[in-house]
């Protein structure tokens, strides 16, 4: 952050109690550390059970009120430590000796539908359960992992709510979301989205193909897993076990009629040459694709020994994502902009072309940069829930053209960004830096392995 120079100019005036929506750190005003030590003093008095069960509710319970994503529960030989990702970020919650009366990781064992007792000799344990908190209902899914110092149990926290599966609101700008409304709307071809995990890449295609889906249109989906269900539409759940592989889902769903087909992930040459083929027979196809950028994934296409005409004459466009943390609205301050030494330094190594653009983009007048402070409210981290920024690629015929040349990605990248067709990750992130969303420090932090 020091690099980029981003100085505090004022405080912001005011703010609210409480940002909108948002519920207060922390239930029934006692940190979880605080509960522990309660529990602890009725030890004695009620069944060791009865407390497992109270200290699981409980750390569930803050977990969804922080809007935790996963919940680490470590057993240290003699300590227990849980910790929660908030926003990206794991942040210590609980730190205190064992107490063997509170059998916490049996009570969540035996919730995930484990044996009480984890087993003897390694085995790959998942399970899942609901559970009604604050009036709503929880997904947890669970897996087990035998460490040196005990059992460490992570619990994936899936609230639906929080997923709000609407288009306009994962944070694409106004052109961007016209665009993708547009495209996503076509009789075929394929569209692909790529992101690090935990980029926020199945919100996004759950989001899209909420938005296309009405009864007039057949939707199947093959995923693993299944995240979240989605009302009329036809999801598959992926088992290689019982021979329901990938490309095999691929061959039994183009039998039954589907307009749009949504495949959780491309890995392998088998379904990737089955998916670009059903999207030039008149299928729209979403998928996901493991890299780095949009333009990149037409590279892991060709190592996967994909044609070039295939991707060429089926491929629509692409999306990479991350997600960024918003700014906490309460105790953010104002800053300066870089100095034009510090981003020509930030640029020196970039594209020519593509460095100029981000260096007018970050100087240029009018921006609102905020700098992060830390308060209560955002557990003194200075962010608060976080934002998508977005990488849209579009096809047109130059890129065509570069691609049937089979061309590695920097000239794709170079062609797309020049023929006005490719805002990349930085660019969005820079943007939502500018309107104050975000910092600048963060935008970079998250896209650093992009430049
Ligand atoms: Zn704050």
């Amino acid at each position: 952050m020091a690099f980029w120079g981003n100085k505090p100019e004022e405080q912001l005036p005011g703010g609210q109690p409480h940002p909108p929506g948002q519920p207060p750190a922390q239930p029934g005003g006692l940190s979880i550390e605080e509960s522990y030590q309660e529990l602890l003093k009725t030890k004695g008095r009620a069944p060791g059970i009865d407390l497992a069960i109270k200290l699981s509710d409980m750390i569930l319970e803050h977990a969804v009120q922080e809007r935790a994503s996963d919940v680490h529960i470590e057993n240290q030989g003699a300590n227990l430590r849980v910790r929660f990702r908030v926003d990206g970020i794991l942040q210590d919650m609980l730190h205190a000796p064992k107490n063997a009366d509170i059998p916490l990781t049996q009570r969540i064992r035996v919730l995930a539908g484990f044996d009480p007792e984890p087993p003897t000799s390694f085995r790959n344990e998942e399970g899942r359960f609901q559970k009604m908190i604050a009036g709503r209902a929880i997904q947890v899914r669970v897996s087990s992992f035998p460490t040196v110092n005990g059992e460490k149990l992570v619990l994936r926290v899936l609230d639906r709510q929080q997923l709000g599966l609407d288009l306009d609101q994962l944070g694409l700008d106004q052109e961007s979301l016209v665009i993708i409304k547009k495209l996503i709307r076509n009789p075929y071809g394929i569209f692909f989205i790529t992101g690090s995990t935990g980029s926020g890449k199945t919100t996004s295609l759950y989001a899209m193909l909420k938005n296309i889906n009405t009864a007039m249109i057949n939707i199947i989906s093959l995923e693993d897993p299944v995240e979240y269900r989605l009302e009329g539409v036809n999801q598959a759940q992926i088992n290689a076990k019982t021979g329901f592989t990938w490309a095999e889902g691929l061959r039994t769903i183009l039998r039954q009629d589907p307009d749009v087909i949504m495949v959780g992930e491309i890995r392998d040459y088998e379904s990737a040459e089955i998916s670009l083929r059903s999207a030039l027979t008149g299928h729209l196809l979403f998928t996901t694709i493991h890299t780095i950028s949009a333009p990149s994934i037409i590279e892991r296409l060709f190592e996967m020994g994909v044609p070039p005409f295939l991707i060429a004459s089926s491929m629509l466009g692409a999306m990479s994502q991350r997600l960024v943390r918003k700014v906490c609205p309460q105790c953010a301050q104002k800053a300066a902009p870089p100095s034009e030494a510090v981003v020509s330094e930030f640029v020196k190594n970039m594209d020519p072309v593509e460095g100029n653009m981000i260096k007018e983009l970050i100087l240029k007048p009018g921006a609102d940069y905020k700098v992060e402070k830390g308060c209560a409210a955002c557990r003194n981290t200075g962010y608060l829930g976080r934002i998508g920024i977005f990488e849209l690629m579009l096809m047109n015929e130059e890129i065509r053209k570069q691609v049937l040349d089979h061309n590695p990605t920097d000239m794709i990248r170079r062609t797309a960004v020049q023929t006005g067709k490719l805002r990349t990750l930085l660019m969005d992130g820079i943007g939502k830096a500018r309107s104050g969303v975000t910092t600048l420090s963060e935008v970079i932090r998250v896209t650093a392995t992009m430049v």
